[in-house]
């Protein structure tokens, strides 16, 4: 075996037409930094000219070499550059001149595809784009380039939706036409299918009708938030789909309501403010999770008490605020349990004494009351979806945000596992 063997072995060279000379590595200051350089040669007999066309024959020269240095992954984490000298031939039949070409890299291209494929991969962790691009030698643009590039192989299917889908939305970057962006993922794949620019009514409308109306009958159910423009574009282009919406944000619903009428109640009395304060999770929490046990010391209060005595001390500043409490937790044990008897039951009543805040909330799930029972007669929540909406958080925050609305949803496909490299980059 060769010098050259191994050393295409190292440098995971695929090409066998590369070959080293006796002195191929030479170790230099660029930039200040110490980088290694690796001299090959590229020399193979062409089966034809690449201008004419004509196969070879005696009429084809060599006639020199041009060097190019190509920019390839790290050797003992040292920049490493690839100085290739490519053989040039003339040809007799259309006296024009041509170089080799070799797989390492693309032509004019002087970053070698095993470092665009690094470049690819290290996209997919949270990781910062300059992060990517000082560790793999390149620029920020050449990062940038690569994810686009892998952004523009992925295609839709127009033909096919699954047939439950999940609807979110997530606050875009500046560049974007809408203030919040839309995205809606595959509730049992929890593969995002689409990220949209705006989430507004017409941009949706405009967009969804892209689907065939196959597609869109296919759909079952779509877990939404409580945000009306989404129902009414359910309504006129999903022919067959239940809404569902969301639990959590059922839940967050009531609590917010509750938490309003809490600090109302704060105000009210001053001498135990600090206690509504200190002790605004006690209200929130299930009632069946509270503490009727063991006793604490607890500030604000200079006897020892359970959580349960703290709360009844609350409580029975005001029936209001008492009658508040027990219609949330009425509502809560039902959506929790997914007793649908119970929930009904509880719309049904015109509960006195109840706070302003609330009643705004209790009249909303009256209105919403049919796409709350199908949350609770199925199991679909925009749980995928908020795990992905988290990435989002991270992923523009390692990148001090983004300017470019499109270059931050190919970062989103990317780092979610959805786009794959292109075939080209791999085959290299
Ligand atoms: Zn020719």
């Amino acid at each position: 075996m060769s010098h050259s063997y191994f050393t295409r072995k190292l440098l995971n060279i695929k090409d066998k037409h590369i070959t080293f000379e006796k002195d191929y590595l030479e170790e230099v200051k660029m930039k200040g930094v110490t980088s290694f350089i690796f001299k090959g040669i590229l020399s193979y007999q062409p089966t034809h000219c690449e201008h004419c066309g004509t196969l070879f024959d005696s009429k084809f020269k060599k006639h020199g070499f041009k060097t190019s240095r190509i920019v390839i992954p790290k050797v003992s984490l040292h920049d490493t550059y690839l100085e290739l000298k490519k053989q040039r031939y003339y040809c007799g039949h259309c006296q024009s001149t041509f170089t080799l070409k070799t797989t390492i890299v693309e032509k004019n291209c002087y970053i070698s595809y095993h470092t665009k494929h690094a470049i690819a991969l290290e996209a997919q962790n949270k990781i910062s784009e300059s992060d990517i691009a000082r560790r793999h030698q390149v620029s920020h643009s050449t990062v940038n380039r690569v994810i686009h590039s892998f952004y523009e192989s992925q295609t839709l299917n127009l033909n096919y939706l699954p047939e439950n889908l999940c609807f979110d939305e997530f606050k875009s970057v500046k560049s974007a036409q809408g203030h919040m962006s839309f995205i809606f993922c595959d509730a049992d794949s929890k593969q995002i299918i689409d990220i949209i620019e705006d989430r507004r009514l017409s941009s949706l409308q405009t967009y969804f009708k892209r689907y065939t109306k196959e597609a869109r009958s296919r759909v079952k159910h779509i877990v939404i938030d409580m945000y009306a423009p989404y129902i009414s574009l359910i309504k006129e282009l999903f022919p067959h789909a239940k809404i569902v919406i969301d639990k959590f944000h059922l839940v967050q619903h009531l609590s917010r309501a509750l938490n309003k009428t809490r600090i109302r109640f704060m105000k009210k009395f001053k001498k135990h403010s600090r206690k509504f304060k200190r002790y605004w999770r006690l209200l929130l929490k299930s009632h069946s999770l509270l503490n009727t046990t063991t006793y604490h010391s607890v500030h604000c209060f200079k006897q020892q008490m359970r959580e349960i005595d703290i709360l009844n001390f609350l409580l029975d500043l005001d029936p209001e605020l008492k009658a508040t409490y027990d219609l949330y937790q009425d509502l809560l044990f039902a959506l929790q349990t997914k007793n649908l008897e119970r929930f009904n039951h509880l719309l049904q009543e015109t509960p006195s004494l109840i706070s302003l805040e609330f009643q705004t909330a209790f009249q909303t799930f009256k209105t919403y009351q049919s796409y709350i029972q199908n949350t609770m007669t199925t199991s679909y929540t925009n749980g995928p979806i908020e795990g992905i909406n988290n990435k989002i958080k991270v992923i523009k925050r390692i990148a001090f945000g983004y300017r470019s609305f499109y270059h931050f949803k190919s970062r989103i496909l990317m780092v979610q596992n959805l786009t794959k490299p292109k075939v080209k980059i791999l085959a290299a």
